[in-house]
């Protein structure tokens, strides 16, 4: 009769894994589950999966550029370990408001009177509807109660709010004499009108929608969810006319000259910066926002708002191309792509002989600008090498279809080249 071994000691096991990099307690989980498992073998293993379910850097090959799953905007921010004015006023000695300075920054930027910022643009619809329409009514076109981002549902934020919502229109038209008729009904109590831009599908054929100037004709505050971020229409930073994929993109500083009263975005689509939601507007009405119990457990932390705060400072100094790394991923000529391109097949020819350089459509990503795309050139190889690109030390994000797979160059730093180069040659 053979005897088994036995078993190691937890404790040494979890010595063993120390070069792991993780902490000893976690590694003492790990020595256990493996035991546990009749397989001490595993551990390390073991070690190297669970570190990889740590926030990991990785390389977007995929094309798309905001991409939720991978953090959408990309953003270059780091806090130095020192304090900071978050709440401290310099010139009296007191305490500050954690909102004046990139408050004051978003209202310049967007021809606003003020501007308020909280956790991410659903926290900011949230707070809006709560703090100007609980208790009363809320028309919204039935074409524009949506859903976004899989759990932020316009009818669900605004019974949260404590406001009830009236279904205006239908599904593809609703005018504006739709709206006066809902504003002007006895039974309704309306506080604001929520118009909600739907970003991440299109409806083609018999549609109407009602523009904000209209709707600024009403008698009740217009609130414009545009979503994206898009500052400006006309992209004043960058060379030429705004990119062909931003046209049907509202935009927060023509929705308020429009007329809209308050107009909330996101930070981290189109803007180009760290999650957050930026209501502007009025204000008499960003104060009532600020003002409401919700604005305390949705305000962001001094990390979010000195990020922020580069993020405006930017696009006011129209330096967005060299500072914002999701702008200068779009103003990035096709050229440069294709020549990166072809480099990388360069490199992995003899061991992927079929790669190939080869133009790609990128996408906005974040539900920005549905159905548009924007050129851009990738390393095509035959097979999907997904897992082991994935598997790789820095993970490299790629996407494949038909037994190929596409590295898209176009949200790529050029850095990051070197870093295909090898992932490609180990998947080989
Ligand atoms: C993305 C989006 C939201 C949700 O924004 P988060 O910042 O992800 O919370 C809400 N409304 C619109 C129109 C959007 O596009």
């Amino acid at each position: 009769m053979t005897e088994h071994p036995r078993p190691p000691s937890v404790d040494k096991l979890a010595r063993a894994l120390s070069n792991s990099g993780l902490p000893h307690p976690i590694c003492v989980d790990i020595a256990r589950s493996a035991i546990e498992a009749g397989d001490p073998e595993s551990a390390m293993s073991r070690a190297v999966d669970y570190q990889r379910t740590l926030l990991t850097p990785v390389v977007n090959a995929t094309g798309v550029l905001l991409h939720t799953n991978l953090g959408r905007a990309p953003i270059a921010h780091q806090q130095l370990p020192v304090a900071s004015t978050v709440e401290f006023d310099l010139a009296t000695g007191e305490r500050g408001s954690r909102q004046l300075a990139v408050g004051q920054l978003f209202a310049r930027l967007c021809g606003a009177e003020a501007a308020l910022v909280v956790n991410n643009n659903a926290a900011a619809v949230l707070l809006v509807v709560a703090a100007l329409a609980a208790g009363r009514d809320v028309p919204v076109s039935r074409g524009e109660s949506v859903e976004i981002g899989g759990s932020f549902r316009v009818p669900e934020v605004i019974e949260q709010s404590g406001a009830r919502l009236v279904d205006v229109g239908t599904t593809n038209r609703t005018r504006l004499a739709d709206y006066q008729q809902a504003v002007a009904r006895r039974d309704v109590d309306a506080a604001i009108v929520l118009k909600v831009h739907p970003s991440n599908y299109r409806v083609e054929g018999f549609v109407e929608e009602t523009s904000i100037s209209n709707l600024a004709t009403l008698e009740v505050p217009v609130v414009a969810d545009v979503g994206s971020g898009l500052i400006d229409a006309t992209c004043p930073w960058i060379k030429g006319a705004p990119p062909a994929w931003l046209a049907g993109e509202p935009a927060v500083v023509q929705s308020l000259a429009a007329g809209a009263d308050l107009v909330t975005f996101s930070g981290d689509k189109l803007l180009g910066g760290p999650q957050a939601g930026i209501i502007v507007g009025r204000r008499e009405l960003v104060e009532l926002c600020q003002r409401h119990p919700l604005a305390r457990a949705l305000r962001p932390g001094g990390l979010v708002l000195s990020a922020l705060q580069e993020t405006a400072l930017a696009y006011l100094r129209k330096d967005v191309v060299t500072v914002i790394p999701f702008w200068h991923m779009v103003a990035t000529p096709v050229g440069e792509l294709e020549e990166r391109a072809n480099s990388i097949v360069a490199a992995v020819e003899a061991s992927h002989p079929s790669a190939e350089a080869l133009p790609t459509n990128a996408l906005p990503g974040a539900g920005s600008a549905p159905g548009v795309t924007m050129s851009s050139y990738g390393v095509v190889v035959d097979g999907d090498h997904l897992e082991s690109l994935r598997g790789h030390l820095k993970p490299v994000i790629a996407r494949s279809r038909d037994q190929h797979t596409t590295l898209d160059l176009r949200a790529v730093t050029p850095a990051d080249d070197a870093i295909l180069i090898e992932a490609l040659l180990a998947s080989s």
